[in-house]
């Protein structure tokens, strides 16, 4: 008999007729023959109003007890839907994330699965039992309680059935799948029946929702074979994450991700000599301040006070949160190095394209550039990678672009979607 891992996400849980909704979808894949276990989060935006409770507090609630704190709210929903099976009669058990023997890092707040023990949730479903597990926390060597960071009950999700060696691990959410785009920005956009693990994985990194980038990584190395799909319709499919050897390479562009959360940062006039990148990135590393996008300029000859010097200006990105953390140690580089003045513009934003149809595949670049052009929005900077085109735009001038690039990249999408709005609304976090 196969095991089946179902995620259930916040909005799925949100109340008790939800809960008794939910119960009636793991039911009936324990009626089916499966054994069951269900990885569950915490209801509607429990999370959130403990993270205010906190704060309420004190201003930087980091540790241990604001991670024993915020692990309650999944342990909620897990015991209300161990009864609510009770009551139909079915034989459940909810187990925390150390009761299900998920050790952690020694890390409050982002700690990082390191072992699933599997015993006794094996036992439980030897026994015929339906087993709810609490989503985004564990317990590190010491028993402290941890949590993975917001998002993380995908990952637990993830890791157990891996662990476990599930057949499948269903996402359940409150959209009915992985979408070309944003639907609320592009009405027609998509739903993708398939999409590669690298494809989902960028497309969380660069604004995507709909899946914790970390889930997306823990699925592709323990090769788990990775649904999501919707609650509230659950004849549907969903999306399959899957390796790129399933898939046909027919698509040029599988998503389009937008990510607003940005801040440009530039460093002006640096001496052009070997080390400076050195010195500018490992200062923002020591601060733990992660970069996203970068570029150099051509080196070029100033003239200050007399004297000839050859400089350049190096600019880059980071998220929002990182902002005055990164100026602030700019600004001291900036008097190391001699360099001329450090610059900030938060107005940005940064669109993507990705899919692993671009390998080898050229004009994309060039229809993406087309395509911003015709929409008449400018371009900051740009990065490339493999699978992946980034450009950094105007803040207001997200959504124009977003268009302006299904359009391009999926002209037969149908003006007609077959979505409603009442159906988007629903959805606080829709996919992207
Ligand atoms: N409840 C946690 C959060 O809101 C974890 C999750 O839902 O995945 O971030
Ligand atoms: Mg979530």
């Amino acid at each position: 008999m196969g095991i089946l891992v179902q995620k259930f996400g916040g909005s799925s849980v949100a109340d008790v007729d939800k809960i008794r909704h939910v119960a009636n979808l793991v039911s009936r894949e324990f009626d089916n023959g499966q054994q069951v276990v269900v990885v569950v989060s915490a209801m509607g935006k429990t999370t959130d109003g403990l993270v205010s409770l906190a704060s309420q507090i004190m201003d930087n609630p980091n540790g241990r007890e604001y991670d024993a704190l915020l692990a309650t709210g999944e342990q909620v929903t897990t015991s209300l839907l161990a009864m609510t099976l009770n009551t139909m009669g079915y034989d459940a058990v909810g187990l925390t994330g150390g009761q299900a023997g998920i050790t952690t890092e020694a890390l409050p707040n982002r700690a990082r699965i390191l072992d699933i023990n599997t015993t006794a949730v094996r036992q439980h479903l030897n026994q015929g039992r339906i087993v709810v597990i609490t989503g985004f926390q564990g317990i590190d060597h010491a028993g402290n309680i941890t949590t993975l960071g917001r998002g993380g009950s995908d990952t637990s999700a993830v890791a157990i059935a891996g662990a476990l060696e599930a057949d499948a691990c269903h996402i359940y959410t409150d959209v009915d799948g992985v979408y070309s785009t944003d639907p609320r920005v592009v009405p027609h956009a998509v739903k993708l029946d398939r999409i590669a693990y690298i494809e989902m994985m960028e497309l969380a990194r660069v604004g995507a929702k709909v899946l914790h980038p970390r889930a997306v990584e823990t699925a592709r190395q323990g090769k788990v074979k990775l649904v999501v799909r919707s609650t509230f319709k659950p004849e549907d499919m969903g999306t399959m994450v899957e390796g790129i050897g399933a898939l046909e390479l027919d698509r040029r562009v599988t998503g389009i991700a937008c990510d607003k959360n940005q801040s440009r940062l530039a460093i002006e006039g640096v001496p052009d000599i070997p080390g400076v990148a050195a010195t500018v990135f490992g200062q923002l590393a020591d601060a733990n301040v992660s970069v996203d996008m970068i570029i150099q300029s051509i080196s070029r000859s100033t003239n200050t006070e007399g004297e000839t010097k050859q400089t350049n200006d190096i600019a880059f990105t980071v998220g929002k949160t990182d902002t005055e953390d990164a100026k602030d140690i700019l600004t001291k580089v900036k008097d190391e190095l001699g360099a001329k003045q450090v610059l900030q513009s938060d107005n940005v934003a940064k669109v993507s394209i990705v899919g692993v149809g671009m390998i080898d595949r050229p004009g994309i670049a060039s229809d993406m550039f087309a395509a911003l052009a015709k929409a008449n929005v400018n371009i900051h900077m740009i990065a490339t990678s493999e699978i992946k085109i980034s450009c950094l735009i105007p803040n207001e001038d997200t959504d124009k672009a977003v268009q302006a690039l299904h359009g391009m990249f999926f002209p037969d999408a149908e003006p007609n979607s077959k979505l409603t709005s009442g159906d988007i609304l629903v959805n606080e976090k829709v996919g992207y």
